[in-house]
């Protein structure tokens, strides 16, 4: 078992467990300093419980960095459900899922993640009131579909993909740049097409071969192996699966200039996104990249306007290029930096909200050094 010790940073750690439908899920808040927590709830067949928490706490602090860096008063949270979405999902599951969310009284909202889907939210929707991403905006940037944030997230992944170009080569056409595209699910397919229009050459895989078949046929992709995503020389390596694309081994293996793409979790462990640094190889860090889902989502649920909405997630390519420009500067890895300027938003709104008078108790006290940043 996990012991509060290993996760210090942690608000609130739930197990729910419903006898009647069979649901075991864990939703973690990682902070609610910039607001009431948002993440998507996932349906995975974890191995072991302790898979399933682990991926729990990773997400949800993912996801309070996602917020902050993307100007959302939006705090961390992520719900998993343990089980096969293919064989063990069923109205009564949802159900229970719903009734475990209303008992965090809206502290944790939530949406579609790997596993679940828009009518999975509807679903849920009719049990409570703290489910997102269901509604169809209008006059945005990317095409709408359901309520999916999928074509937000691709959008901001373009935007990502532009300032990362605009860095390492001092472009801003993506003509004729080569980009290796691994995963074409509901984000992939997109960005794929994307960067398609835009005039780069595609290299695609996707274990499911109607996906890799489509893009071939629909966007002019060239289809390759699962190795050779990965290993292929290319301006881009673009991430869209699942987490740790870029591990001890991959990192050694890409031969690229820039990684970026839409999975979360991209760098198995920070030592890769150092091993990165030290290559030369630009990382846009997927947080921040990958935020267009939550921006359509968080700011569409507070009815924020569509040109709201379209120059936050196209403002993820100024973000990223602050982050670049810093790195740089301080000759410390792209991941580091984002991480650094997450946490000094998080801690700007953590200390506006201390009580007036705890505030004055402290700035009494000369050696309180943290209250003069107050
Ligand atoms: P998805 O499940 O629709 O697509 C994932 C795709 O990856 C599938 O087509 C799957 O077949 C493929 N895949 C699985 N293993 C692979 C492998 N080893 N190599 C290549 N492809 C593989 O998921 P999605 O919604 O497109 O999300 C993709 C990634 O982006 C995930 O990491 C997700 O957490 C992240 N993300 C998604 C959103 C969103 O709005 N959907 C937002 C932020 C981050």
């Amino acid at each position: 078992m996990y012991t509060s010790q290993e996760t210090p940073e942690h608000e609130q750690v739930h197990f729910f467990h419903d006898r009647k439908s069979g649901l075991r899920a864990i939703i973690a808040l990682h902070d609610t300093a910039l607001g009431d927590a948002m993440g998507g709830c996932r349906m995975w067949p974890y191995t072991s419980f302790d898979d399933a928490l682990k991926d729990a706490l990773r997400l949800s602090k993912g996801m309070s960095y996602k917020c902050a860096l993307a100007g959302l008063d939006i705090g961390g949270g992520k719900s998993v459900i343990i089980g096969d979405p293919m064989k063990d999902k069923t109205p009564e599951l949802l159900k229970a899922m719903a009734e475990s969310i209303n008992q965090l009284g809206g502290r944790y909202v939530a949406a579609e993640d790997s596993g679940t889907s828009v009518a999975d939210m509807k679903a849920m929707q009719e049990y409570s009131d703290h489910i997102v991403g269901t509604t169809v905006q209008e006059n945005r940037l990317w095409e709408q579909n359901d309520g999916d944030p999928s074509p937000a997230t691709a959008y901001g992944v373009l935007m990502g993909i532009q300032a990362s170009v605009m860095h390492k080569f001092g472009k801003e056409s993506l003509e004729g740049l080569n980009v290796n595209i691994q995963g074409l699910g509901h984000v992939g397919f997109r960005v794929a097409k994307h960067l398609a229009e835009a005039g780069a050459n595609i290299y695609v895989y996707d274990p499911v071969p109607e996906r890799q078949a489509r893009a071939v046929k629909e966007l002019g992709a060239v289809a390759v192996s699962a190795s050779d995503v990965v290993t292929k020389p290319a301006d881009i390596f673009c991430p869209c699966a699942m987490g740790a694309a870029v591990n001890s081994t991959t990192c050694e293996q890409l031969d690229v200039a820039i990684v970026a793409g839409a999975a979360n979790n991209q760098l198995a462990t920070s030592e890769e996104g150092r091993r990165l640094f030290e290559r030369g190889i630009l990382y846009a860090p997927d947080f921040v990249i990958n935020a267009g889902g939550i921006i359509e989502v968080g700011m569409g649920r507070k009815g924020e306007s569509s040109d709201a909405v379209n120059s936050r997630v196209v403002g993820i390519s100024s973000t990223l290029l602050e982050i670049f420009v810093r790195s740089d500067a301080d000759a410390i890895p792209t991941f580091e930096v984002a991480e650094l300027m997450a946490q000094e938003v998080i801690e700007r709104a953590r200390n506006k909200s201390i009580e007036p008078r705890a505030v004055a108790a402290r700035v009494t006290n000369p050696q309180d050094k943290t209250a003069l940043a107050l």
